[in-house]
């Protein structure tokens, strides 16, 4: 059996990787080496590795992250890798980025051949490259670790901060800005299309990397001091399958990244405003299930919450689910909490059922009970929505009982007139049924509120996203 020493480099761009081996051996490397490459008199292998980095990339490259040492084996040899992680320092390798030199993705890579022991190494390299995540999710302490004298603040600001850009790019240094685009994912969201409605709202459909389409809506208010309330989405598509709601239609296709998430923030904010974030509302009502995509949602309130970014405080995020209560048990122990708000949309389990599905796994009693458990901060109130749907959930016994249910809460019980949506056959009652419904309610001592429709001209109001 032989035993072969190699070193490797590997660098990640955007979701790309390259990769570069030296060995003591002649070539092993499959189809990921570089071409021709010797290892000259008196060179190490890793001198070797760095002079053809230099050399075939023009790069003034050098490996300053020692990753691992692997272990692959072929049927009659050994070889241990020893990997390095390069940072770039110049961007000449733009130029040559996208020629045949091998930057792959590691979908692309899979289709190469391999020698049996490099195949053994991918997903490793795979690993890595899904490790490079977005720079949009990423914190101040993320940035501190790269070898710059740049802060992690002043970058994490750079880059939150959009409204600073240049054509596009950070707000930092030449030097912090080659690391960041080495070390992370830098690829943007696109805002594919906008949609101004008559009151001022916008509906700003994404376009994400692989294609997928998501909604926000931009909804500016004019009190006192102007607002603008953001509606996020946290899914492409949602798997809860409510009946009156378009966005169920789609099934759902993929959560979506933190990073995508706050983007979602960043560039309507910098398209439309304000930069002033002290007046932004978050709330996460637009597709999706966001206690569904629960790891990213947390993150990406982490991010937008962050002192040296956007700075929106918590309270002032909204997060509205249908009622997954084992993950709502979990919100309640985080650190940073959004206000919550939840789905009644019926006042007894047999009805709601039909309405939305989620209900057979948590019913109304234990939605109740887990909101006389949460954790209020002071002047909190629980938000529950409850979307009209004349003839089936907008009786007088519904009022009372809905009036039950929210008195022993500090709530806020939100009455959502059906919003129509395609091939949806549900009606809104009519302004006085709605009238008479809030009316029983609030002689009962309870605080109603009546939502708005806001966007509809546009198709971005509550319940008709489809990101079409
Ligand atoms: N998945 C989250 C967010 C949904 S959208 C949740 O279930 O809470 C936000 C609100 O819009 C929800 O209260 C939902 O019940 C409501 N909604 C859905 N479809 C609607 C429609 N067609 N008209 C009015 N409101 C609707």
């Amino acid at each position: 059996m032989i035993q072969i020493e190699v070193v490797a480099a590997l660098i990640v761009r955007r979701g790309r990787f390259f990769a570069a081996q030296r060995g003591h051996e002649k070539s092993h490397a499959g189809q990921w080496e570089f071409p021709g490459g010797k290892i000259e008199q008196g060179e190490t292998p890793e001198e070797a590795l760095m002079r053809e980095l230099s050399e075939e990339l023009d790069l003034a490259s050098h490996p300053v992250a020692f990753v691992t040492t692997k272990e692959t084996h072929d049927p009659d040899r050994v070889i241990r890798v020893h990997l390095y992680r390069v940072l770039l320092e110049d961007d000449a390798y733009h130029l040559k980025e996208h020629q045949a030199a091998g930057w792959f993705t590691p979908k692309e890579a899979d289709q190469l051949t391999w020698t049996e022991a490099d195949r053994d190494f991918l997903p490793f390299v795979k690993a890595e490259v899904e490790q490079n995540r977005s720079v949009y999710a990423a914190l101040p302490s993320d940035f501190d670790k790269l070898p710059t004298h740049t802060s992690g603040g002043h970058i994490f600001k750079g880059i939150q901060w959009t409204w600073t850009y240049s054509d596009e790019q950070f707000a930092f240094g030449h030097k912090a800005r080659m690391l960041v685009e080495t070390a992370f994912d830098t690829t943007p969201i696109r805002i594919a299309e906008t949609r101004h409605a008559d009151d001022g709202t916008t509906r700003i459909i994404y376009e994400l990397s692989d294609g997928a389409r998501v909604e926000t809506i931009h909804m500016p208010r004019d009190v006192k001091s102007p607002r603008v309330t953001l509606c996020l989405s946290s899914q492409v598509g949602c798997a809860m399958k409510c009946a009156f709601c378009a966005t169920a239609t789609l099934g759902l296709k993929r959560n979506l990244t933190a990073g995508e998430i706050v983007q979602e923030v960043l560039w309507a904010l910098r398209a439309f405003g304000p930069h002033k974030t002290h007046a932004v509302n978050l709330v996460f009502m637009g597709m999706g299930e966001a206690l569904m995509n629960y790891d990213n949602v947390v993150r990406a309130i982490a991010v937008l919450s962050q002192m040296e970014g956007l700075n929106i405080a918590p309270v002032r995020m909204t997060l509205s689910t249908s009622g997954v209560l084992d993950k709502l048990e979990r919100l309640r122990d985080e650190k940073i909490r959004p206000n919550i708000a939840v789905s009644m949309n019926a006042t007894t389990d047999e009805v709601r059922q039909k309405l939305m599905p989620i209900t057979q796994r948590y019913g109304l009693e234990a939605i109740h009970d887990c909101l006389r458990r949460w954790p209020y901060r002071s002047h909190e109130k629980i938000l529950l929505e409850y979307v009209l749907l004349r003839g089936l959930n907008d009786s007088e016994a519904d009022a009372h009982r809905l009036a039950a249910f929210a008195k022993d809460l500090p709530h806020n019980i939100n009455i959502i007139p059906y919003n129509p949506t395609p091939h949806l056959e549900f009606e809104a009652p009519s302004c006085e049924q709605i009238q008479k419904f809030i009316k029983i309610m609030q002689d009962e001592g309870c605080l109603v509120t009546l939502r708005e429709a806001r966007g509809v001209n546009v198709g971005g109001a509550c319940g008709q996203l489809l990101a079409k």
